[in-house]
Parts: C-alpha cells; sequence; structure tokens
C-alpha cells in the first residue's frame, strides 16, 4: 500500500485504478490472496469500511483516502508552509488573498492533476475551514465561522442589529473590539447603539462568546474541524467518510472487538453477528443449496441462531461449557442479542476471555472422536448389547481408555470419564487401536450416510432421517 500513498496526495486516482485496488484488498481478505482460488466473499465491502463500532471492520476508503490527502494540499494554500508549489498553485488556480484563496477558485476546463484532485476535495474541505481571531480584521463578523462555529449573521434574534452595524460599517471582529493599553483585547463596543437594540445585544455577545481577538498585533489564522485544530489526512478522513448511520446493534460490536481474543475467532464472532457464516439457510438464500436443515439434530433450518444457540446439541454443550443444568440454562434467541448483552455484563461469572476459552477448549483434537464413542456406547447399551469390542483410530482415547490415565483437556476428561461410567456397566468391553487405513469401513459408512439425500427431509420434520445418533439430554 505505500507505494500508490505518495500518487494519492497529489493527482486524482482513475476509478478503475481504484476498482482493482479494492478487489485486490477483496481477494485478500476472503480468499487469503490465492490466485485461482474462488471464496464467497460473506460481507459486503460497504459494510467492511464501516467503523468497528458500526459492525464494519475501518477498511479504507481509497476514494476517499485520496481525498483526505489531496485536501493536504489546499490545506497548504492558505495555513501550511509557504512553499514554492503553494505559490505556483495559488497564483495559478486561485485568486485573492492568502487566506481566502479558496473562497474563489478560478474556473477552468482544464488543469493539472493536482489542481483536479483539489477540486473534487474542495467541497469536502471547506465546510469544515473556520477563523481562529488574531486582531479580528480579515474576520467578517456576521460571514465567516469562527473556532468550529458556524457563522453568526444567519442568526434569526440578530437581524435588526446586524443591519444596523452593517449600516454602519461594522462588519470585522476588529470593528467592534476595543484594546487595553498593551494590546491585548479589552471588550466588545458598539458606539451609539440605539437603545431598542439592547435586548438584541445581549443575544449578540452570547453568539460571540469564545470568539474573541487575542491581541492588536497578532494576525487571523485558518482552523479546520476541531476548534483550534489544523488540517491532517487522518482527520480529514475521518469527516469525510463519517455518514449519518445508526448501527443495529454497537454493544455487539464492542463485546466482539473491544477484548481481542484469537483474531480467527474474533472474525467468526464478528461473521456470525452478522449472519453471514454459510449455514445452509445462508447457503439456500444464495441458491447454492437447498433446503436448509440442521445436520446435528435434523428438525429445523439451519439458521445461525439454531446452529448456535438453540438446538439441542448446542444446548447440551453450553450447559457444558457453563457448568449448568440444561433446564437452567437460558440462552438469548438471537446470536446478536447476546453478544450484546455479553458486553455490558459478564454473563455466568465469565469475562469474554474465559468464555471463548472454556468454548475453544471444547474442541481439542479427539474431541468428535471421543463424543462420537460415548454416543456408540450409549446407543449400545439402549439395544441391549452386553459384550462389546470398540476399534478406534484415535490413539490417544483408546490408551485412556485402556490405561485409565486421562489426557490433559478437562473436557476431553469429563466425556471419557462418562464413558468409563458407562462401559462399566458392560459385561465385557475392550477397546482396540487401529490404524486409519484399517478404518476404512466405518469411514465409508460415515460418509454414505453424509451423502444421503438431503431432499427426503422435511422441515419440521417428525418424519426425518438422521444422520448422527440421535442426540439425548443427559445428565
Ligand atoms: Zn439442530
Amino acid at each position: 500500500m505505500s507505494i500508490p500513498i505518495y500518487q494519492n496526495t497529489i493527482l486524482l486516482a482513475p476509478v478503475s485504478i481504484l476498482k482493482k485496488m479494492e478487489a485486490l484488498l477483496k481477494k485478500f481478505l476472503w480468499e487469503g490472496g490465492k490466485g485461482n482460488v474462488h471464496r464467497i466473499h460473506l460481507i459486503s465491502w460497504n459494510k467492511l469500511k464501516m467503523p468497528y463500532k458500526e459492525g464494519g471492520m475501518q477498511v479504507r476508503d481509497l476514494a476517499n483516502q485520496n481525498l483526505a490527502m489531496g485536501a493536504k494540499t489546499l490545506w497548504n494554500l492558505i495555513a501550511g508552509k509557504d512553499s514554492w508549489s503553494s505559490k505556483a498553485l495559488r497564483r495559478k488556480y486561485f485568486q485573492g488573498d492568502r487566506l481566502r484563496c479558496l473562497d474563489n477558485p478560478i474556473p477552468r476546463k482544464n488543469g493539472s492533476p493536482i489542481y483536479k484532485l483539489c477540486l473534487k476535495a474542495l467541497p469536502l474541505f471547506q465546510p469544515n475551514l473556520h477563523w481562529i481571531p488574531g486582531n479580528g480584521k480579515k474576520i467578517n463578523l456576521w460571514k465567516d465561522a469562527v473556532m468550529g462555529e458556524q457563522p453568526i449573521g444567519q442568526n434569526t434574534g440578530i437581524q435588526n442589529i446586524k443591519e444596523w452595524a452593517q449600516n454602519s460599517n461594522l462588519n470585522s471582529l476588529w470593528d467592534i473590539s476595543s484594546w487595553e493599553e498593551d494590546g491585548s483585547w479589552k471588550d466588545w463596543h458598539m458606539d451609539n447603539l440605539p437603545i431598542q437594540l439592547y435586548d438584541e445585544k445581549k443575544c449578540l455577545l452570547s453568539l460571540l462568546q469564545g470568539k474573541t481577538p487575542s491581541s492588536k498585533s497578532s494576525h487571523d489564522k485558518r482552523g479546520w474541524g476541531q476548534r483550534s485544530g489544523s488540517y491532517s489526512a487522518k482527520e480529514g478522513y475521518k469527516v469525510f467518510t463519517s455518514a449519518p448511520h445508526v448501527a443495529p446493534n454497537p454493544a455487539a460490536w464492542t463485546f466482539i472487538w473491544h477484548y481481542p481474543f484469537v483474531p480467527k475467532i474474533d472474525f467468526f464472532c464478528w461473521t456470525a453477528a452478522h449472519k453471514s457464516i454459510l449455514t445452509g439457510e445462508n447457503l439456500k438464500n444464495r441458491g447454492m443449496e437447498g433446503p436448509s436443515r440442521c445436520p446435528l439434530c435434523c428438525s429445523d433450518e439451519e439458521t445461525i441462531d439454531h446452529l448456535l444457540l438453540n438446538c439441542p446439541y448446542l444446548k447440551e454443550i453450553w450447559a457444558e461449557v457453563l457448568l449448568l443444568n440444561i433446564e437452567d440454562l437460558a440462552i438469548h434467541q438471537n446470536i446478536t442479542e447476546l453478544f450484546a448483552t455479553w458486553a455490558t455484563s459478564s454473563p455466568f461469572g465469565l469475562h469474554k476471555k474465559d468464555l471463548l476459552k472454556t468454548i475453544w477448549m471444547w474442541a481439542p483434537n479427539n474431541m468428535a472422536e471421543t463424543l462420537a464413542l460415548w454416543q456408540g456406547l450409549k446407543q449400545a447399551q439402549e439395544m441391549n448389547v452386553h459384550s462389546l469390542a470398540v476399534f478406534g483410530d484415535s490413539k490417544i482415547i483408546i490408551q485412556a481408555l485402556r490405561t485409565k490415565k486421562l489426557p490433559s483437556n478437562i473436557f476431553l476428561i469429563a466425556i471419557i470419564k462418562k464413558i468409563l461410567l458407562l462401559a462399566a456397566k458392560f459385561t465385557a468391553i475392550s477397546f482396540f487401536h487401529i490404524l486409519r487405513g484399517l478404518n476404512a469401513q466405518a469411514d465409508k459408512e460415515a460418509n454414505k450416510a453424509a451423502m444421503m439425500d438431503m431432499n427426503t427431509l422435511k422441515v419440521n420434520g417428525r418424519d426425518s432421517i438422521c444422520f448422527f445418533p440421535h442426540w439425548t439430554p443427559s445428565s
């Protein structure tokens, strides 16, 4: 990105170039920058450009960045170091006094690329330009914005005094100021003010608060943005891009970004809160697959809220993670609201990091195998099998069951303990480790189950077929 920065400061970037650069950035984010891989872009680029607080990732808007950097040239024309290039630009394209040269750009059909960039940035730059009073000689009392505030001339409460002052040739801050002997500002003065305008004078004085000249000998200056600020491309970019936008749920974004955890998990939470992860429902909406069906419980559509919160299988996991009974589990119906709640309170006595760490530990290596074994034993028990030989290709699990030496992950331990309790109820049970290659038959069966025709399933599925051993909430 650093190579185009210099060009960005002096030339107006062609739209086609900006589009190409944006395409490269998008590809890098969603496809890992790999040449011939095409992956779905989950969240629109416009959303990504929003601030973190509004659900975006603060990705730079290249066109606005170009304008914000170009506006630095405008600032230099009126307030920065008066270089030879500023002088040349002023002479050729702008007219009048240095401090006021931006008020009257000389209209030209063609100009240098620098001029084109300046002209494009001017409408965004100018509304935030204001005056910082020195002696007030150059500042028009009625028309100029002073100290970051709007011009006071439009104010309806001072129309009569304004008319009187203009007729008396009182037009600048200087004209209505009086000075101490040492040259510092003393007070406002309006000689011969008719008595009927005294009320309006009060109103005028309140409008002039904070706009007093500093001293008789200092010059007026230009400021930008905040009261006495000078222009910076960073500040300019912020102002140029701030569109009034109401974030649907700012607290959720705070939860996701304020306490960073593992980046890929934060990223996942973020895509989930946008309801953009590729669930069956989203694939269906994109016209890629259908109908959508939760592959875990097969009893509902695979929406994000179902997959992460409401699925009976997931509720079981939540209960384990939060160390609660499943009956006591009160989980939000909506994932964004859940994140929002967690932003303001630490639910169940867990902070975000601890909570995510706990969930993360729930997915260690071998977790799937261990859960499958547990379900398998439960089913064997239901089928009144009394003696059983178990073959598995996960060495750690088989060894743990044979030697009763437990692995380090507390969740694996919890499930293995459950398996051992269950195993004790069989008359005869043995565990054998086999190599993955020899487990081909089981693998084939699993694949066959996964390949079953989704279309035969019904949405509210009482008579649906389940690919997985049915999950019953257990103790
Ligand atoms: Zn489900």
